[in-house]
């Protein structure tokens, strides 16, 4: 299809840069706006780099706060029939998260920043009703998973000391060697397809009768459609649109052991310690937990100290840490993105709230709202994914 439709872009993480690319590959015309270089220390850099086409699939309800608002959807959400409602919803696009993947890495040089190795959980306690209950929803789910013994771990991974009792070990995940070096070749290749890229922060959306136009502090530039992708920064905008979107962050954290990768084959996650471990090109990634704490908390020195413990728990000695990163995951109180139109503006889209997996749904995510921008059919149910749940 050729089209000079002109759309823009709020956000240069893997979601605004995978929309951008798809939108280009329908023949639309795409200005993508952020405030920092793509690639700085956002969500999309500091992730733990799994592209996990499994995810997890349960609500964990007992990380959450009691107090605040999104806590109390949260938990109405945390019955077995609406958990099922997530995990099916989100086993409709993880399904798809990796050949949409392949399509925008294909025409990439990779140069060994993908690998294929699996990704293995892990775990100690033997009270193993929810991690029985995660593996029978996703063998409902028909994902491809494997329980392994503590010997089949010990073969996958030698250096893991033999504190386990047993794992989950899914073959067809993948991990980033460095999520920030592919997110910038892929923002590499939207450049050389004619894409613009203004550094500048987006204050407001107002409107020119249906067409809206981004307002920043002293320009104002006028879309025929724009997408709404600035992760856990979101709401900001989305208060402004009238539309009461409970989106919260999830902050998490990661450290490096520079030069000790070698330690690792493949993606290794502690899933009663809510932390793991991914070998990467800047070391050893020390990546976890999950803290209420806003967008405006310094981050907090026990955190980055319980991630050194527990890495050191499970590989034994390790050299001075490096690199104390705090970042935002963007989650909505039912887990499921929003990905669709606004509830008020048919020309504006959102694409954002994509939680612990939204480095692996990048790709798909912008495959979608490409497709809505193009009015395509689609055989997909789109209908939970939309802003209009939480009307
Ligand atoms: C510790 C941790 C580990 C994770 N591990 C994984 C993993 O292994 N696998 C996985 O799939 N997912 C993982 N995630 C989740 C994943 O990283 C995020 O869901 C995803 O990166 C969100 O991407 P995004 O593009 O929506 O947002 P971001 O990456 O946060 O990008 C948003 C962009 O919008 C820009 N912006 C915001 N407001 C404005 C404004 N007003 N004007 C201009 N620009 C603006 C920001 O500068 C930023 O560049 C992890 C997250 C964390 C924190």
């Amino acid at each position: 299809m050729e089209s000079k439709l002109k759309v823009g872009i709020v956000g240069a993480g893997i979601q605004g840069i995978s929309n951008a690319l798809f939108l280009q590959k329908k023949g639309f015309t795409v200005t993508i706006f952020d405030r920092d270089e793509p690639g700085s220390p956002a969500a999309s850099y500091g992730n733990a780099g799994h592209f996990s086409p499994t995810g997890p699939l349960a609500l964990k309800w007992n990380y959450v706060p009691k107090m605040i608002p999104w806590a109390i959807q949260f938990i109405r959400n945390c019955t077995t029939k609406k958990m099922m409602h997530t995990a099916k919803n989100m086993h409709q696009i993880l399904n798809l998260a990796l050949p949409a993947y392949d399509e925008l890495l294909d025409e990439i040089d990779l140069e060994g920043l993908v690998e294929k190795k699996g990704i293995l959980y892990i775990w100690n306690d033997k009270n193993l009703k929810s991690r029985e209950l995660e593996i029978k929803v996703r063998n409902e789910l028909g994902v491809d998973q494997q329980v392994v013994t503590p010997k089949e771990i010990h073969d996958l991974e030698p250096n893991v000391k033999p504190i386990y009792h047993g794992g989950v070990y899914y073959q067809y995940g993948r991990h980033a060697r460095n999520p920030k070096k592919i997110l910038i070749k892929l923002f590499e290749l939207f450049l050389k397809k004619g894409g613009k890229f203004l550094k500048i922060n987006v204050n407001d959306i107002k409107f020119d009768k249906e067409n809206p136009i981004i307002k920043t502090e002293n320009q104002s530039f006028i879309f025929d459609k724009i997408v709404i992708a600035c992760g856990s920064f979101s709401k900001r905008l989305t208060d402004n649109l009238d539309e009461k979107i409970p989106l919260d962050t999830e902050r998490g954290y990661h450290v490096h052991f520079k030069d000790y990768d070698h330690l690792l084959s493949r993606p290794v996650i502690f899933q009663n310690r809510g932390f793991g471990i991914t070998p990467m090109e800047q070391g050893l990634r020390v990546v976890g937990t999950v803290e209420f704490g806003g967008l405006n908390n310094p981050l907090s020195k026990s955190r980055v100290k319980n991630l050194i413990d527990n890495a050191k728990y499970m590989l034994g000695d390790l050299p001075e840490h490096e690199d104390e990163w705090l970042g935002f995951r963007p989650t909505l109180p039912d887990y499921l993105p929003v990905i669709g139109p606004s509830k008020k503006h048919k020309n504006v889209f959102y694409c954002f709230g994509h939680h612990h997996l939204g480095w692996t749904l990048g790709p798909i995510s912008g495959k979608i709202i490409s497709g809505m921008i193009a009015e395509e059919n689609t055989n997909l149910d789109l209908k939970p994914y939309s802003s209009l749940r939480f009307s």
